[in-house]
C-alpha cells in the first residue's frame, strides 16, 4: 500500500496542470513542492498560446484566465504573424504573467481532491516493480505507484533517474530585474554589439520598470545582484536611470537541452524537467502544460489498470518530438536576433517570406501549438490532430465539442454512422450529433467531414469513421484498454 497513487515533484504550471488532470480522472494524487505558497521569484512567462487556452477550455476553465489577461491577434516569429483567421475560438495570444497563471491554476486545483506537501524538497527516489519511494530534505519518505518530475530545469528527479539531458550550452545570458526608476528610462528595445536589451513598464507606478539586459559574457556562477543589473544598465545606456527598490533580480540563458527519455519505468518527466530553452517565442510554460494534458489521462488509466503500462511510452513518443521542434524554432529565433549585417540581411529575407500567406499560416500554426500532429498512422487528416470545438446539435440540445471533455474522459462523436462501443461504454461516452458546417483545421484548411470521431481526453482524434466500424475496436483498445468481458 502506497501513500498515494501518483506523486508529482514540483507544483509549477506543469505540476499543477497534471495534478488537475489526475484528480479529474479520480486518481489519488499529491504534489510535493519546495515553495511554501505560489509566490514566484521574478517574472517568467508572459502569456498563453492558442492551443494552451484550448486545452484549458477543454476542461471548462479557459475563461478564468482570459478574463484576467489581454488578448492579441498575433504570435511573433521574427515578425508579428496574424492568426485571427485561424478556425478556433481562441485565435489569439493571451498576455498574462506567470504569477497570475499559477495563481489561477492553484485556485482551480484547490477545488479538486489534490493533496499538497509544501516546503518539502525532493532529494531523490528509488523505484522497483511495485512503486517509488521519494525522499525529501526533512529526512522523511513518501511512497507512490508513480512519480512525475515536474521540478523544473534543474530537476532532481531527472538527475536521480540518471536520464541524460543532451543539448547545447548557453551562448547568451540575460539579467532581468524589476525596480523603480528616478529618471525617465529609455522604454522599448535597444540593440548594440552585446545584443538586444529591453525596458518595459511593470505594474506599480509610471516609472516601475522591468529590464532585460544581455550580458557581455556567459557562464556566470550564482544569482546576480542588483548592483550587477545597475552596472549592466550603465554599460548599455550610459546611466542606470536611478533605479532603486528592486522586487527581484534574476538571470536566464538560452541553454537548450532535452531529456533523452521522458520515462524510466515508474518515473516520468514533464515541463522544464524534460526540456529547457531560451524564452524567446514564449513556449516553455505552454508546452509544459500540454505535456501534462497528454500524460494525465494515460497515467490515470494505467493506475486504474484499465490500460497496460506500455501506454505510457506513447507519452514520450508524442511529446518528445513536439518539444524538439519548439527547441529548433527557438534556436532559429535566437540566431535571427544577432545584430551583425549578415544576420540582418537574413532577417529581411525571413520577413519577406513570412509576409506570404502560406508561410505565415505554417509558422503561426507552429507557434500557437494549433498544428500539433501526433503520428497515429495514415488516414483522414483529423487523425492525430486536435478536434475542433464545433457547435453540435444533439438530442440534449446544442453542445460544444469541448464541453464533452470537461471531465477529462474520451468521447465518440457519431454523425449518423452505425457504431457499437458497448464493451467500452464504462469508459467512453457515445454522443449522437449533427453538424452541418465546414470541417476546417488550422494551416490545413477544409477537410472532408467524418462519419464519426473518437476523441481522446486531451482533445486529439484517435479514430475517424468512414461510415463503417473499421479500425474502431483497435483504436479503443490501444487508447482506452481492452474491451470489458461480455
Ligand atoms: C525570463 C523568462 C521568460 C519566460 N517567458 C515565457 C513565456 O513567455 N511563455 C512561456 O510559455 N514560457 C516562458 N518561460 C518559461 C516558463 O517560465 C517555464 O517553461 C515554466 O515555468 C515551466 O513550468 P514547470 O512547471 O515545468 O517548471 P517550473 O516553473 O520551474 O516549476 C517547478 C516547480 O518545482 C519546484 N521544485 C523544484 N525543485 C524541487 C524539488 N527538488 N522538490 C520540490 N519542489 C521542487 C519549484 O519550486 C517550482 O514550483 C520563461 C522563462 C523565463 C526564465
Amino acid at each position: 500500500m502506497t501513500d498515494h497513487a501518483v506523486l508529482i515533484a514540483g507544483g509549477g504550471p506543469t505540476g499543477l496542470m497534471l495534478a488537475a488532470e489526475l484528480a479529474l480522472a479520480g486518481v489519488d494524487v499529491a504534489v510535493v513542492e519546495r515553495r511554501a505558497g505560489q509566490e514566484m521569484f521574478g517574472a517568467r512567462a508572459g502569456g498563453l498560446h492558442a492551443r494552451t487556452i484550448e486545452v484549458l477550455d477543454q476542461r471548462g476553465v479557459a475563461d478564468r484566465f482570459v478574463s484576467q489577461g489581454q488578448t492579441y491577434p498575433v504570435v511573433h516569429f521574427h515578425v508579428p504573424l496574424d492568426l485571427s483567421d485561424f478556425p478556433t475560438r481562441r485565435n489569439y495570444v493571451l498576455g498574462l504573467w506567470q504569477n497570475h497563471i499559477e495563481r489561477i491554476l492553484t485556485e482551480w486545483v484547490a477545488e479538486l481532491p489534490v493533496r499538497f506537501y509544501r516546503e518539502r524538497d525532493v532529494t531523490g527516489f528509488t523505484q522497483d516493480d511495485t512503486g517509488v519511494v521519494v525522499r525529501t530534505a526533512d529526512g522523511s519518505c513518501l511512497t507512490a505507484q508513480y512519480l512525475v518530475g515536474c521540478d523544473g530545469g534543474r530537476s532532481v528527479v531527472r538527475k536521480s533517474a540518471g536520464i541524460a539531458f543532451p543539448g547545447y550550452d548557453a551562448a547568451t545570458s540575460w539579467v532581468t530585474t524589476e525596480a523603480d526608476a528616478s529618471d525617465e528610462p529609455k522604454w522599448g528595445w535597444h540593440h548594440d554589439a552585446a545584443g538586444s536589451h529591453a525596458i518595459g513598464h511593470a505594474d506599480g507606478g509610471p516609472r516601475r520598470l522591468r529590464a532585460v539586459l544581455t550580458e557581455p559574457h556567459v557562464g556566470h556562477a550564482g544569482e546576480p545582484t542588483f548592483d550587477d543589473a545597475r552596472a549592466l544598465l550603465v554599460a548599455v545606456y550610459g546611466t542606470d536611470f536611478g533605479i532603486h527598490s528592486p522586487t527581484w533580480v534574476s538571470r536566464f540563458t538560452d541553454m537548450t537541452r532535452q531529456a533523452a527519455a521522458y520515462r524510466d519505468r515508474r518515473v516520468l518527466l514533464a515541463g522544464d524537467a524534460a526540456h529547457v530553452h531560451a524564452p524567446i517565442g514564449g513556449q516553455g510554460l505552454n508546452i509544459g502544460v500540454q505535456d501534462a494534458v497528454n500524460l494525465g489521462w494515460k497515467l490515470a488509466q494505467v493506475v486504474r489498470q484499465t490500460s497496460p503500462a506500455a501506454l505510457l511510452d506513447t507519452y514520450h513518443a508524442e511529446r518528445h518530438p513536439v518539444a524538439a521542434r519548439v527547441m529548433r524554432g527557438v534556436m532559429a529565433l535566437s540566431a535571427l536576433r544577432e545584430t551583425d549585417e549578415r544576420t540582418k540581411a537574413l532577417g529581411e529575407y525571413v520577413s519577406q517570406m513570412l509576409a506570404m500567406d502560406e508561410p505565415r499560416k505554417r509558422l503561426a500554426g507552429q507557434m500557437s501549438g494549433l498544428d500539433v500532429h501526433y503520428d497515429l498512422g495514415a488516414g483522414h487528416p483529423l487523425l492525430g490532430r486536435r478536434m475542433p470545438d464545433l457547435d453540435l446539435a444533439t438530442a440534449r440540445g446544442p453542445l460544444r465539442v469541448f464541453s464533452l471533455l470537461h471531465e477529462a474522459r474520451p468521447a465518440l462523436v457519431n454523425f449518423g454512422a452505425s457504431v457499437d462501443i458497448t464493451p467500452w461504454s464504462d469508459r467512453v461516452a457515445l454522443v449522437d450529433a449533427e453538424y452541418a458546417g465546414p470541417w476546417e483545421l488550422p494551416v490545413l484548411g477544409e477537410v472532408p467531414a467524418p462519419h464519426a470521431v473518437l476523441v481522446r481526453p486531451d482533445g486529439y482524434v484517435a479514430w475517424v469513421g468512414d461510415g463503417t466500424q473499421a479500425g474502431l475496436a483497435d483504436a479503443l483498445t490501444t487508447w482506452f484498454g481492452p474491451p470489458r468481458p461480455a
